[in-house]
């Protein structure tokens, strides 16, 4: 009965769980927490399991209790005027779009797990997607945040202060803890009014570097209201348009890679204008080399699709290895250029792909086995050297090997293996803190 909560979103994580705890109210998330700190039971948090990095996945002991907070479902207050909202972690991310749009707002962080992320997960993940460049990881939109910490008690920060010099934030500390600190049950999350229009186009351009360079004319010129720059491989559009029904591709031709490039503002702004004038001239400057602009909602939906199955089509297209890392922007393309030559001298016939958030100098950088090879007795024989030659190059860089999706099971180890020994012990005299026994998502994100 439990077992759609017992693997995790990519199937590469299976656990087992003594029971699923789902409590419906702060007060029920605080007294399940008090029960299992006495009884010294470990807990899993989980959310809408969509993460990426087996964060959710309780380990295969079948001691561990699964904590879902899929009941804690509720809008509590919509402050329209101060533009906030307080959600409860098991509000899922669609729900809370729609529900902020119905009185002109708009939370503005979107990715393509939004049918069943949550606030919780969200926010414990530090999610990202694809309108960081102008808003930021969830990081920036949490205003405040309640929780129960792991003996029980509840931490109230949930009022929206301007300023609050108490010392440590506790709030950001629960930011991207991964489920490590404790539940958190609800977020304040800021808001901004509803985009009257916006204007998104599908690039077709000849590499990374002239996609930077794209990036940087459009953020000298638009300003603000460029909010989305993702860029596309063709081999990636090519398994969206390969496994995912009722997609097309945008342009007569294809091109070696894609930009999606989207602004978003008032009527008045003239965006469709704006961005027509910019891609004219990086026309003429050879900067790109095809574009359509789309015409409507619908083709501006078409072409985020397309995007956003990205994940979707890589895991129809067979076994592979994820990696979410990020460098600074400027080093992106050196990165995704050299990535793959690299990877191929040490691991003959391994295919590489990058794609993703170039203005937030992340991309998504998976590996795929060679074509000729047995895929998981591949994976299962060299994955953990292929990636460990990847997160060195992205070190080098000065980079992350964890941008947006957390470490969880799926990079603990890597993480302690490569990270700087000063955070580390950090990180490690937190938990050890806040959960001396240990039992909050225990086997997650520090060994
Ligand atoms: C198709 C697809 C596209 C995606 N695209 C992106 C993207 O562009 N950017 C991005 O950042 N992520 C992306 N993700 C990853 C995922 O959606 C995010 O990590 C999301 O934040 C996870 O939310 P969740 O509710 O599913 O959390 P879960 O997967 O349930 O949990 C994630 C982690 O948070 C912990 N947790 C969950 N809820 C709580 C809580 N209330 N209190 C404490 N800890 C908790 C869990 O223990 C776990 O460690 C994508 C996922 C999919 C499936």
């Amino acid at each position: 009965m439990l077992s759609p909560w017992l693997t995790d979103w990519r199937g590469k994580y299976h656990g087992r769980a003594a029971a699923m705890l789902s409590p419906a109210t702060t007060e029920e998330a605080a007294a399940v927490v008090h029960l299992c700190a006495e009884a010294g039971a470990a807990i899993v948090p989980q959310g809408g399991n969509s993460g990426m990095v087996g964060g959710a996945t309780p380990d295969a002991s079948g001691d561990q209790l699964l904590l879902s907070t899929r009941r804690l479902n509720r809008i509590r207050s919509l402050d329209a005027a101060a533009g906030f909202a307080v959600a409860e972690a098991g509000v899922i991310l669609e729900n809370f779009h729609n529900a902020v749009l119905e009185q002109g707002l708009r939370f503005p962080l979107t990715l393509g797990g939004k049918g069943s992320a949550t606030i919780g997960g969200l926010v414990s993940t530090n999610a990202g997607g694809t309108q960081v460049l102008r808003h930021g990881t969830m990081r920036a939109l949490v205003a405040g945040i309640e929780a129960v910490l792991p003996d029980g008690s509840l931490f109230d920060g949930l009022a929206p202060l301007k300023k609050d010099n108490r010392g440590y934030d506790l709030k950001q500390l629960l930011c991207g803890a991964e489920g490590t600190l404790g539940i958190v049950t609800a977020a304040c999350l800021r808001l901004v009014p509803a985009a009257e229009d916006r204007c998104t186009a599908w690039i077709g351009l000849e590499s990374p570097d002239k996609a930077l360079l794209l990036l940087r004319q459009l953020d000298a010129a638009i300003g603000p209201p460029l909010e989305g720059f993702e860029i596309v491989p063709h081999g990636c559009l090519d398994a969206v348009l390969r496994h995912i029904p009722q997609t097309r591709h945008p342009l007569n031709a294809p091109h070696p890679w894609y930009a999606l490039v989207e602004l978003a503002g008032d009527k008045a702004d003239d965006l469709p204008a704006l961005l027509e004038t910019q891609l004219a001239i990086a026309l003429q400057n050879g900067l790109i080399d095809d574009v359509v602009i789309a015409k409507n909602d619908r083709e501006s939906d078409d072409f985020w699709r397309l995007r956003d199955s990205i994940s979707e089509a890589e895991r129809a297209e067979g076994p592979a290895i994820q990696h979410d890392v990020s460098v600074p922007v400027d080093r992106m393309p050196r990165f995704i250029a050299d990535n793959p030559a690299r990877l191929a001298a040490a691991f003959p016939g391994a295919r590489a792909l990058s794609f993703g958030h170039l203005g937030d100098g992340n991309v998504h950088h998976h590996v795929q086995p060679p074509a000729d090879s047995d895929g998981p007795a591949w994976l299962a024989a060299h994955g953990e050297d292929a990636s460990r030659l990847i997160y060195r190059h992205v070190i080098e860089l000065g980079g992350s090997i964890s941008a947006e999706h957390g470490i969880g099971q799926m990079k603990r180890d890597i993480f302690a293996e490569l990270d700087s020994p000063a955070r580390l012990a950090a990180l490690r005299a937190i938990k050890a803190g806040l959960d001396p026994a240990g039992l909050f998502n225990p086997g997650k994100l520090i060994a």
